[in-house]
């Protein structure tokens, strides 16, 4: 059995059936069935496709691997190091492994680097679940990151049994405060990481420079996670990442605030070599 395939069939228990919410269970490591015979292939790369409608998403295979290219090349490490100090910190009693959702897990390299730093700094072994609306990321995380369960989903349709998460991490991603309600535990933590005023703000400013464009808050997003949750800490990492010329493009192509932006005009903001750039990043943790 793949090692996939073994981590879906000791995890069954977290999932439920999206179309009827009724318990399922794994069939010859091939599905996901529930109780009325609602079934849910496991693909070949060992991620579930649970989603019940085809769902359009605007982040496709460049994005993500270029989203990938950036978190291995460190881009992400200080906000990792923090990040897995309050999941350890939002964990359940000793011997237990602390069961993690990273919601709009997008191609997986969030959670698996959170994954192995958790591992390196406290000995600990996590179980990592990753689900996101698109498929291409999913696909992506699967293929190489064996140590985790990876769902395509829609939290609108939710695959998880109520309580089954100590912990949900919602990265640069959209939030579904009822679902993530529901899915954590009593005691259960839900730690999401919005940009902050100046994140990549040398970018922001080569593309939008002089077009006036009103500068960013993240003050709305935190209202709105304080209309669902108990806001419990919030931190800001802020810091400048030097960048070689590799990483220049995948940095380009990784973030939304390029889209909409004429060709020629990137490619203006290429030319200008950019060689740091600022990360600034909001850490809100929530209790419900
Ligand atoms: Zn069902």
């Amino acid at each position: 059995m793949s090692e996939h395939a073994n981590l879906l069939s000791k995890y069954q228990d977290l999932f439920r059936c999206p179309i009827c919410f009724s318990p399922m269970e794994t069939a010859h490591s091939q599905s996901l069935v529930c109780r009325r015979r609602h079934c849910f292939d496991i693909a070949r790369q060992g991620y579930v496709n649970l989603s019940v409608r085809p769902v359009h998403t605007l982040y496709d295979k460049r994005l993500f691997a270029s989203r990938r290219i950036l978190g291995r090349s460190g881009f992400f490490d200080p906000l990792y190091d923090i990040l897995c100090k309050k999941i350890v910190k939002a964990g359940r009693a000793e011997n237990q492994r602390i069961r993690l959702l990273d919601a709009g897990c997008g191609e997986g390299t969030h959670l698996h680097r959170m994954q192995e730093t958790i591992r390196r700094d406290f000995g600990m072994e996590l179980l990592g679940v990753g689900v996101d609306l698109s498929k291409d990321g999913i696909r992506l995380a699967s293929r190489e990151y064996p140590n985790a369960i990876w769902c395509v989903a829609d939290l609108a349709h939710c695959p998880f049994a109520p309580s089954s998460f100590d912990c949900i991490v919602n990265m640069l991603s959209p939030s579904n405060y009822a679902g993530f309600r529901r899915m954590l535990t009593d005691d259960g933590a839900l730690i999401k990481v919005i940009p902050g005023k100046d994140y990549l703000k040398e970018w922001r400013e080569l593309i939008h420079g002089g077009t006036g464009k009103p500068s960013y808050s993240n003050d709305r997003t935190v209202s709105r996670f304080q209309e669902h949750f108990k806001l419990v800490e919030a931190d800001r990492v802020r810091y400048r990442y030097a960048l070689d010329d590799t990483l220049i493009q995948p940095l380009l192509r990784m973030t939304p605030l390029s889209w909409g932006v004429a060709e020629e005009r990137l490619q203006q903001a290429l030319d200008r070599n950019l060689k740091e750039i600022t990360v600034d990043l909001t850490i809100l943790v929530g209790r419900t």
